[in-house]
């Protein structure tokens, strides 16, 4: 399947369209940014890593019977995806305390909560991404009641499959990120999942093995996302 126009370019990713009207091409880039865009850089392989790392992922949930939007690995950096219509909302799937949630309620990074806390923010760049409930997303129509309790009850499954999957890996999944598409199935999952949008730390020596190294400076930025394909068995 060809490319043809380039049909949006984000902080890490571009968008394709192709020869088929129901398929879409994701090219994985290099590019880092942090704090709504306040942070940029780059991290060398970045791309290669996320498409590899996500096209594993995707392709355990799809044998989990979570719908997806993923089809195949194209190339290093490419992968081939179906057309959804993005919902405009972020998932936040949150097994133990970190980054904002620490934040904003005072409780310990690395306390793990006592149940998964699914949190919604309203996908807005210019409004910094603000946190919204249900009722938001009902007032704003963003989403309908319906997809909502679709989007509730996936997201929570997706947390066990993969949260498991990380751990016979011996990585604690702190939290993650998710984003919903809409297409003829119905709402489906999207975008990607990868240490850019996931919390990954080691379960023996608690290293953070995701974008918190470039967010916060620690260093080694690259071999951690390296370390992640590694133990998923993609290198
Ligand atoms: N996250 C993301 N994109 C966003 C916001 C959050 O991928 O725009 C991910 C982030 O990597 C973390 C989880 O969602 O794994 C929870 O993020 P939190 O709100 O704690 O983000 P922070 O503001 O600390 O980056």
């Amino acid at each position: 399947m060809k490319k043809t126009e380039l049909l949006y370019e984000g902080k890490a990713k571009k968008v394709y369209k192709t020869e088929d009207e129901n398929f879409y091409i994701i090219e994985y880039k290099d590019d880092a940014t942090a704090f709504n865009g306040l942070k940029r850089g780059t991290i060398h392989q970045k791309g290669v890593l996320n498409n590899k790392i996500s096209a594993i992922l995707f392709a355990l949930l799809e044998r989990n019977n979570i719908p997806t939007h993923y089809v195949k690995k194209l190339s290093d950096r490419e992968m081939l995806v179906k057309k959804v219509e993005i919902l405009p909302l972020e998932v936040l799937v949150r097994n133990y305390a970190a980054g904002s949630l620490s934040k904003r309620l005072g409780i310990e990074e690395g306390k793990k909560l006592k149940t998964t806390v699914l949190e919604f923010c309203y996908k807005s760049d210019e409004l910094g991404d603000p946190m919204i409930n249900e009722y938001h997303i009902e007032a704003m129509d963003l989403a309908t009641k319906e997809e909502v309790e679709t989007i509730k009850k996936m997201s929570l499954k997706i947390n066990d499959i993969l949260s498991e999957y990380f751990l016979s890996k011996d990585i604690i999944l702190v939290d993650f990120k998710l984003e919903f598409g809409r297409c003829r199935e119905g709402v489906i999952l999207a975008d990607e999942i990868s240490p850019d949008t996931c919390r990954l730390w080691d379960k023996n020596t608690m290293e953070k093995l995701d974008k918190d190294r470039f967010r916060r400076d620690l260093g080694n930025v690259e071999e951690a996302y390296i370390e992640i394909l590694k133990r998923l068995g993609g290198i």
